[in-house]
């Protein structure tokens, strides 16, 4: 085998290692060698030089299976740190973490509307002082990711639409990128949210809708595992899918879209205000009715289209719904389906509240570091 080869199957196998640490927590050596599939020799050689390294510590002793007790390894949650922000129109808020996801350090800021064009500042400034009080060096951290309130344009790193920001065609990335080593990532906040979820609630779940309800109607889709973005960033506009022809005036300037119809009965766009309509609501009402109604047709559409295994709700909504609402979703989006579609889709309620966009992005950032990577430098 070539010398590069050798070394890419290294980085692949060390992968693989990580991967079951992240995925199952401590491990030892012989849980490695059954679940990765690789020959214990290659464990032992590889967990010996991730030890050398300090990628991996040793944790204690497990639970004997007969014979010695097993030695348990976990990864060094301080070989690398993670920072992730979320960006919305009342504030932004930025955590550092470890490997495990454990938040060391956050900050909050709060921003006025329409945001002003220092937010590129502030956002530095932020990262700055996370990083020098907790004497960090910057060569430790892994990345940055930045979930961000609107439309995201990948190409340029901008944010290429935010209503609720007062944002259009707003370059972000470069004038951060340019002042740090490590990688910068742009992303939608429900796109990160709806990862979260893969990664720390329904782990068992690839294909799945993200509904997020509060201050808006939105969603993130995920596909494989994946965020899925479409081919201009726009992938997950459910609030602008349109329910009712000549219906109710929406935001975006067009007529009947879901956020417009379904405000006609709890208020979608403010998050105050949804607050206030959804606690006082009457759950026998006609505007609790129409509200399910119209947004388990707009789902029952998505299902048809995608043929996901989930809808998960995000957002203010599931601080307020009620059990039965899940239950209730489930039997409306039947009656919109055709044949069995609805059968095997869940309805469920998202596992991480407030943090959600933070923990998604912390775990963007990981997948996408060095870590995972199976090419390019070694992990030392
Ligand atoms: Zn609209």
């Amino acid at each position: 085998m070539r010398k590069g080869n050798m070394k890419l199957m290294k980085n692949i196998n060390v992968s693989l290692i990580i991967r079951e640490f992240n995925d199952a927590g401590p491990c030892s050596r012989a849980d490695l060698t059954e679940k990765t599939g690789l020959s214990p020799t290659t464990i032992t050689t590889l967990i010996d030089e991730m030890i050398k390294n300090k990628l991996i510590i040793v944790i204690g002793e497990g639970e004997s299976k007969g014979g010695r007790r097993p030695i348990l390894l976990d990864l060094n949650p301080d070989h690398g740190y993670i920072l992730s922000a979320n960006i919305s129109a009342g504030s932004i808020s930025m955590a550092l973490l470890d490997l495990k996801y454990n938040i060391h350090d956050s900050y909050e800021e709060e921003l006025r509307y329409p945001v002003e064009h220092n937010i590129v500042e502030i956002i530095v400034n932020i990262i700055n002082k996370l990083i020098k009080n907790n004497n960090i060096i910057e060569e430790k951290i892994i990345g940055l990711a930045l979930g961000w309130s609107g439309i995201i344009n990948q190409e340029n790193g901008s944010v290429k639409y935010s209503a609720i920001m007062g944002l259009r065609d707003f370059l972000v990335l470069e004038p951060i990128q340019e002042k740090y080593s490590f990688p910068v990532y742009l992303e939608n906040d429900t796109n990160l949210a709806a990862l979260a979820e893969n990664e720390f609630g329904y782990k068992h779940l690839e294909n799945y809708i993200y509904v997020m309800i509060g201050s808006q109607v939105g969603a993130g889709i995920i596909i494989d595992n994946n965020i899925y973005r479409g081919k201009f960033g726009q992938a997950g506009e459910f609030g602008h899918i349109i329910v009712e022809k000549e219906g109710a005036k929406c935001v975006c300037g067009r007529k009947g879209c879901l956020t417009a119809v379904l405000s006609q009965y709890i208020s979608v766009e403010n998050e105050r205000q949804f607050r206030k309509q959804f606690k006082n609501i009457d759950f026998d009402s006609p505007n609790y009715e129409n509200f399910c109604d119209y947004l388990a047709l707009a789902l029952s559409n998505y299902i048809h289209l995608i043929d996901t295994e989930a809808v998960i709700f995000g957002g203010e909504l599931v601080k307020l719904a009620p059990k039965s609402f899940y239950k209730q979703m489930k039997d409306r989006i039947k009656k919109y389906s055709m044949w069995d579609f609805y059968q095997n889709v869940q309805v469920l309620p998202a596992t991480l509240a407030e943090d959600a966009v933070i923990m998604g992005g912390a775990s963007f950032c990981f997948h996408n570091s060095r870590y995972f990577k199976r090419e390019g430098g070694a992990i030392k």
